[in-house]
């Protein structure tokens, strides 16, 4: 083939890697750099210059003409402001590049535009950027040329967290100060850090570009609003891992070439259940860089479309009546030893830690499963959590077989000796059973799921980011390793307390485990039993953030104060508000502009063949009926949009930001779906000729 694929020499090469590092830079300075990466701290101005002139060099030799900070908002997607490499010319009209220590580390964008619920309002627009040394620089090429982008932290002037990314390392600091503990208590004096490692899989839905762009609804949403299910859905089941069509399969191609070329570790690609639908997962890696990689996969999706004519939708929910989209979050954590701590293993001694480890995580995932829910909301996933397709809106844990029965036996006698033939393992007080890994089965319908080796959360939206989730999981679970080795430390007989501790905690906190089917009505009742929340939306999700609870929880960790936590909140109602609004106004539009007369029209036409052919002395019966039921239908759409209009005036009268974002809910997505449902009716009924946008079937079925 001409156009061969060379992986090994694509990989990374637009990322300033460490093995460049370590080519262009002095032996000191790299060393201070991989110092700085591993164990904190700053690096002197003198190193960050030198760090900065390779790095510019290497750019610029690969034809980088702009650098910026790369950051990451609480809109939800990055954010970029270029800067050319270039300095005032010289004496000889030479231009001068220009790219210091100073450039690298910091930046100062004019922060007032980015959304900060509060936190620093329009004259004090001070916002820096700060290099994350963690995560590599790399070059983006896009129509723009190519850019040297800095993976940085945004903070406030005041050093408030105004992005995603600044509580997510947080956050990984606290579950690696934690987990340490935990490994000492088991005698491991070796492991220096825990790292968290999450890997996710990307869910997204591949239209033909020029059929996207003749929908309002596609273009200011991202999901459609109207829309009449096509004759088939995916009942066949037959898209699900099917045989990638050509013109997917060489976006697909191209798409791995800029990830690779990113040092994205993309892996595994295949088609999705709806119709339309795909998934690509990388390979896991560290939190911080998978979180960052998974931005870029976001962006270059949509890039990559674009050269194929295709569009994009990482909308949680493109379409009414097939499966939405997702981003599981696979979640574990790794010591530097090469430990994976919710690795079962296969000694006694690492049997019990795990069982430790795995009675924390059930503890957390418990205590704080409304700020878990709450780190997967966002206002598409409202659409998807609960309605019957991806995990229900209930946060609960599912363990597979073997691990249940072990859970059960503790909880039930205080010891678990049954399926032991390999050799009893004892905690000096107890048995407990070996623990085959593979022995888990699936549950597609958990929300929070045990694989073999990582938890899988798959709860979080196909367009959010991987921080909130990771964030929120990792802080948690820190709380309850702190508990279980404030207790432990302190322990006369470590043996007898870890053991009385396993079983507290799985005892307490078993509520939490669930291994039927999710979906079920059964299982509401029964989690309601249980007192396990049920929280159907974003919004209602959102105070969970400030409870005396979660402000407990994240100001011991140091993840966020409670400013940080009510300027989230607020940012919850205000982004919710804002995008029903739009949703709202572009149903307006579309229904008054086109959808109401190109009905009109075609009512017209059939009034007028009625009555040409009873002049012409026919008689009419099924057709006169078919111009009543469009008639009325026109009418309902109309009613109904008057309807929308007048709540969208009220909406906007609302000034307290929480109660507007109610009204959205509570009245004018009601009002939304009232409009719908004529419309989506008048399409079945009228000519297809007629109707003023592509349908569902022209948009899933002709890629
Ligand atoms: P599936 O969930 O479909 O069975 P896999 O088990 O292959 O798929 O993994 C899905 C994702 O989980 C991939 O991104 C993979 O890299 C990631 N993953 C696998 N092992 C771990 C781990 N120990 N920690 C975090 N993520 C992991
Ligand atoms: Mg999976």
């Amino acid at each position: 083939m001409e156009d061969r694929i060379r992986l090994e020499e694509l990989y990374g090469r637009n990322v300033f890697t460490l093995s460049k590092m370590k080519e262009r830079l002095p032996k000191s300075v790299y060393r201070n750099v991989l110092e700085v990466m591993q164990g904190g701290g700053e690096l002197s101005r003198a190193d960050a210059d030198v760090v900065a002139k390779a790095m510019k060099d290497w750019a610029m030799e690969n034809g980088a003409t702009h650098y910026t900070h790369w950051f990451q908002p609480l809109t939800g997607i990055t954010a970029e402001k270029h800067d050319a490499f270039v300095a005032s010319p010289d004496e000889d009209g030479h231009m001068v590049t220009a790219f210091t220590g100073k450039d690298l580390i910091k930046g100062e964008p004019d922060a007032s535009s980015f959304p900060s619920g509060g936190l620093r309002s329009t004259f004090e627009a001070r916002g820096y950027t700060a290099w994350d040394i963690t995560s590599p620089a790399f070059l983006k090429e896009a129509g723009t040329g190519v850019t040297l982008c800095i993976p940085t932290a945004f903070c406030s002037y005041k050093g408030e967290a105004l992005d995603k990314k600044t509580p997510l390392l947080r956050s990984m600091e606290a579950i690696n100060t934690q987990a340490l503990r935990i490994l000492r208590l088991f005698g491991d004096t070796e492991a220096r850090r825990v790292t968290t490692s999450t890997g996710a899989e990307q869910e997204y839905f591949l239209v033909d570009k020029d059929k996207a762009l003749k929908r309002e609804d596609l273009i200011f949403t991202g999901r459609t609003l109207f829309g009449a299910p096509a004759p088939k859905g995916q009942e066949m089941e037959d898209h699900y891992f099917g045989v990638i069509r050509e013109r997917v399969g060489e976006f697909m191609k191209d798409l791995n070439v800029e990830l690779w070329k990113l040092g994205v570790p993309a892996k595994t690609q295949h088609n999705e259940v709806a119709p339309a639908q795909h998934e690509l997962a990388p390979i896991y890696e560290n939190a911080n860089l998978a979180t960052d990689h998974n931005q870029l996969v976001m962006e270059a999706m949509k890039r990559v479309a674009d050269h194929h004519n295709l569009r994009c939708l990482l909308h949680e929910k493109p379409f009414a009546g097939v499966n939405g989209s997702g981003k599981h979050n696979n979640w574990s954590l790794t010591a530097d030893t090469g430990e994976n701590l919710l690795d079962p293993g296969d000694s006694p001694e690492r049997n019990i830690r795990f069982l430790l480890v795995l009675s924390c995580v059930l503890k957390a995932v418990d205590t704080h499963a409304d700020l878990l829910r709450q780190s997967a909301s966002d206002v598409g996933n409202d659409l998807r959590l609960g309605a019957n397709e991806a995990p229900p809106a209930i946060v609960s844990v599912f363990l597979g077989e073997q691990l249940e029965d072990v859970v059960k036996q503790l909880v039930e006698t205080g010891s678990a000796d049954s399926h032991t033939e390999g050799g009893v393992l004892r905690t000096g007080v107890s048995t407990l059973p070996d623990i085959n890994k593979d022995a888990t089965d699936r549950n597609r319908t958990s929300p929070f799921a045990f694989t073999g080796n990582k938890f899988e959360f798959r709860m979080v939206g196909s367009s959010d980011s991987m921080a909130g989730s990771t964030t929120t999981l990792n802080t948690i679970v820190a709380e309850a390793f702190c508990d279980a080795a404030d207790r432990l430390e302190k322990a006369d007989n470590f043996e007898l307390a870890v053991h009385d501790l396993i079983k507290e905690n799985l005892t307490e906190h078993q509520r939490i485990i669930f291994d039927g089917n999710g979906y079920s009505e059964v299982w509401v009742q029964e989690a309601a039993r249980r007192g396990l929340p049920n929280i159907p939306s974003m919004i209602e999700a959102a105070p969970a953030l400030t409870t005396d609870k979660s402000v407990r929880l994240f100001e011991k960790f140091g993840i966020f104060t409670k400013v940080e936590l009510l300027s989230r909140e607020e940012i919850i109602y205000e982004t919710y508000a804002k995008t029903i609004n739009i949703e709202a106004l572009t149903m307006i539009d579309m229904a008054a502009k086109q959808i109401i007369p190109a009905c009109m029209k075609y009512e017209r036409d059939l009034a007028n063949t009625i009555i040409a052919v009873k002049t012409a002395g026919a008689v009419f019966g099924a057709e006169a009926e078919k111009l009543q039921h469009i008639a009325d239908k026109i009418d309902e759409a109309q009613e109904a949009l008057d309807a929308l209009r007048a709540l969208e005036e009220q909406a906007g009268k609302i000034e307290q930001e929480k109660e507007r974002a109610f009204f959205y809910k509570d009245r004018v997505l009601p009002a939304m779906a009232a409009l719908r449902s004529p419309c989506d009716i008048l399409e079945q009924i009228v000519d297809k000729a007629s109707w003023p946008f592509p349908t569902y079937e022209d948009l899933m079925f002709e890629v």
